[in-house]
């Protein structure tokens, strides 16, 4: 049986990154992966300019306050008109965000100044060339490289990008991803269940979960265990999605008709079960660019799954660069004692407190246990044997939702 780490160094070896196409910068942009540099077209700021409002003066001038200066005029942030020549003796008043006119080096702050009959009064410290002015091109110069290739467009980008004139970039497109549940057992969410059958969780599970991490979810429906039914969504998945995720199927009940159907459909097994729990029965496949996940269909089998393998193949098909997660080591809340037979990501809540983050196993019934699930924010790894672990010890963690760096 193949170890975690061997499945998903196989799925991000078939996880071609998907071909790039321009982007306006409008929302759907926004959590996207740049796919080219991008090089500003002018210097920012363009001209010397004012961090406050106040007078443009000579620092020459004001060296040994108190000093008074004489106001000859006044540069508006957006005015066009021609700005007064600030000579010795002299101020000209400013506000934030115009350029500094001729002459001038520094900005005084208003409040600092007083000004009456045309007279600007100052009795401060002396006032160093540069004060309260942004040179131009400080930020960056016409032609730098603002944002590398492989930069996630967050808002701070969406704002870097309008500032270079930039309203359209090339950048990786959101996966589409097919979600199929299967199980003759189930009935959708709004149904009440009749004897022997449950509601199928897994499905709206899964779409929150592609949307969430960037891919283009589509559900295509619940697939009766029978092969035709299945052939025909299945086939259909294969030609909408890049990534094709069934829940239930995949194990060895005579039901369990997945890997069968997918193999008549020409899709290449490349894992069917996993050193893992929850997760054992797992099977990944691909045919051409096309990634096919069987999920195991306990619910938390489902979702565990999908964060270990799906989530990073479909960062890396939206242009991340590092796609596979890192653990982070993390000390036990409390004592903690497990025995288990495979590599198993259990439960978890973190905790931060001021003496730093910490993680609690939480009491958990197995793979159909959402309930537990949902109180959960974290798994933490542990490798087969009988442990007990004191408070402190330090383990492997992975993130579920928040930001340990996820
Ligand atoms: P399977 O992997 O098909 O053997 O299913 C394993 C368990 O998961 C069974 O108890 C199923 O009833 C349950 N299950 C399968 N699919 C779903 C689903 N979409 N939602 C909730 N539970 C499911
Ligand atoms: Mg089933």
């Amino acid at each position: 049986m193949r170890t975690v780490e061997e499945v998903l160094a196989l799925v991000l070896n078939h996880a071609e990154p998907m071909t790039p196409v321009i982007t306006p910068l409008a929302t759907p942009a926004l959590g996207l992966v740049l796919a080219e540099a991008i090089a500003a077209d002018i210097d920012s700021p363009p001209f010397d300019k004012a961090l406050v409002d106040g007078y443009a003066v000579r620092s020459a001038d004001l060296q040994a306050p108190p000093c008074t200066l004489r106001l000859i005029g006044e540069v508006l942030a957006g005015a066009t008109s021609a700005p007064p020549q600030v000579e010795a003796g002299t101020a000209c008043r400013i506000t934030t965000g115009a350029p500094l006119p001729p002459g001038a080096d520094a900005v005084l702050m208003r409040e600092v100044a007083a000004c009456e009959a045309g007279q600007v009064y100052y009795a401060g410290s002396p006032v160093p060339a540069g004060q309260h002015v942004l040179a131009c091109g400080s930020e960056f110069r016409a032609g730098q490289v603002v944002l590398e290739a492989g930069t996630v467009l967050r808002p701070v980008e969406f704002g870097l990008l309008a500032a270079v004139g930039k309203t359209a970039v090339r950048a990786y497109p959101a996966p589409p991803v097919a979600v199929i549940v299967t199980g003759d057992e189930l009935v959708e969410p709004m149904r009440k269940p009749r004897p022997g059958q449950i509601r199928n969780s897994n499905g709206p599970m899964l779409m929150a979960q592609a949307a969430r991490v960037g891919g283009l979810p589509r559900f295509l429906g619940i697939g009766r265990d029978q092969r035709e039914h299945l052939l025909s969504l299945i086939k259909e998945g294969l030609e909408v999605a890049r990534v094709v995720v069934l829940s239930g199927g995949v194990s060895m009940g005579q039901a369990d008709l997945v890997p069968g159907v997918l193999a008549e459909l020409g899709v290449e097994r490349l894992v069917h079960g996993v050193n893992l729990k929850p997760g054992k029965p797992l099977y990944v496949g691909r045919r051409g660019d096309r990634l096919v996940f069987g999920l195991p269909g306990n619910p938390v089998s489902s979702l565990v799954c999908f964060e270990l393998f799906i989530r990073p193949a479909i960062a890396q098909l939206r242009g991340v660069r590092s796609a596979a997660w890192q653990p982070a080591s993390l000390p036990l809340a409390a004592a903690w004692s497990i025995s288990t037979d495979r590599d198993t990501f259990h439960p978890a809540r973190l905790h931060r407190t001021s003496q730093g983050a910490s993680v609690e196993p939480l009491p958990w019934l197995g793979s159909p246990d959402l309930l537990t699930l949902s109180r959960a924010d974290a798994l933490v790894r542990v490798p087969p044997g009988a442990h007990t672990f004191p408070a402190g010890a330090t383990l492997p963690v992975l993130t579920l939702f928040g930001d340990f760096g996820a």
